[in-house]
């Protein structure tokens, strides 16, 4: 269904190339949804414009902003490619039926399979392009690492008054609950989310940064938060940042169980793109060697494509480490029954 609309609206694209003639070509466009923002993603468009010369129209807004914006737009939408981060995000969006499937051979061989939705009848409705990893930080002088070396043994009687997370509704949460649920299965996931909310030093809020801090300040014997924030703060040169790191054990959580969650910042086409082919394009770009570079060191991520490697001296200093083989669409598919489980245990 999706991709039939996206066939007709290429179709009408090639006609008006067809109708203008070789008179004016029509200045080219794309429109891109997206929830990445961080400054260093400048250099990654206008890299596209200038290889392509397609001009990019960025709308940005957060996560939520962005899905509400094209759901009410609807069939109006000007939407070609939305960028959202978590397979939690993607997931939802594509229950929105907000993306149209892709099909291209070079997005397949790029990115491994694992790290994109599951495959439909007519294409992949939305490719990870950067990796995370959900790891886990401990206060050095109040708590020891093999007590908090994987997510499981964070519930255990030992931790108890020292966990701290964000709250249950946000997508990392739902996402690594998701993960747990494919791996330990529901009825452990259920008794290991109770056991979690018994272990809490303070009721669940705010963002990975106030997880970190509030672990360093003793608030918190430990927490979880993804790499790149705590890659952000030990490449701060701020005195506070500093304190910060010094006083914070970092955990590769899982190594020889699993391995640590991954999760993506990944993007696709819109169901109604005006401008298909060009969307196709960038999402094909997106996945080239130069632009992984672009989108792995702008926020201290891990590239998709396995061939591209970066170097990022804060991320080389956390070391090598086991990922969890669990995909990307399978996580995100779980994301209502986890929600369901953490509201059931009171998980705020
Ligand atoms: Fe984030």
């Amino acid at each position: 269904m999706g991709f039939k609309i996206v066939f007709t609206s290429l179709l009408m694209f090639m006609g008006s190339l067809v109708g203008i003639g070789h008179a004016a070509e029509p200045a080219k466009e794309l429109n891109l949804y997206s929830a990445r923002h961080y400054q260093t993603d400048e250099a990654l468009y206008s890299d596209f414009t200038k290889k392509t010369g397609i001009k990019i129209n960025r709308i940005e807004a957060d996560d939520n902003g962005i899905l509400e914006r094209i759901k009410s737009e609807g069939e109006k939408s000007q939407a070609d490619v939305i960028l959202l981060v978590d397979a939690a995000r993607l997931w939802r969006a594509q229950t929105l039926n907000l993306f149209a499937a892709v099909k291209s051979k070079y997005l397949e061989q790029r990115i491994p399979k694992n790290l994109r939705a599951a495959d439909e009848a007519d294409g992949i409705p939305w490719f990870g392009y950067s990796t995370r990893a959900r790891v886990i930080v401990y206060n050095k002088a109040t708590v020891k690492k093999s007590d908090v070396d994987t997510y499981e043994k964070l519930a255990n009687p030992e931790n108890k008054g020292k966990v701290c997370t964000r709250s249950s509704s946000h997508p990392y949460m739902l996402s690594l609950v998701g993960t747990l649920i494919e791996r330990d299965g529901l009825l452990a996931t259920e008794s290991w989310a109770k056991a979690m909310v018994a272990n809490m030093a303070r009721s669940p809020r705010g963002g990975d940064t106030d997880q970190i801090k509030a672990v360093a300040s003793g608030e918190c014997g430990v927490a979880l938060t993804n790499t790149y924030y705590f890659a952000r703060m030990m490449q701060s040169n701020k005195p506070d940042d500093i304190n910060t790191i010094s006083k914070i054990g970092f955990v590769w959580p899982n190594q020889g169980s699993g391995g640590v969650h991954i999760n993506i910042s990944g993007g696709g086409m819109a169901r109604n793109a005006p401008h298909p082919k060009e969307a196709l394009l960038f999402l094909e770009y997106l996945a080239s060697d130069s632009a992984q570079e672009y989108l792995a060191n702008g926020n201290n991520e891990w590239p998709v494509v396995p061939s591209v490697k970066v170097e990022n001296p804060a991320l080389k200093a956390l070391g090598t480490f086991q990922a969890e083989k669990v995909s990307v669409a399978a996580i995100g598919k779980n994301q209502i029954t986890a929600q369901k489980l953490l509201d059931q245990v009171g998980y705020k």
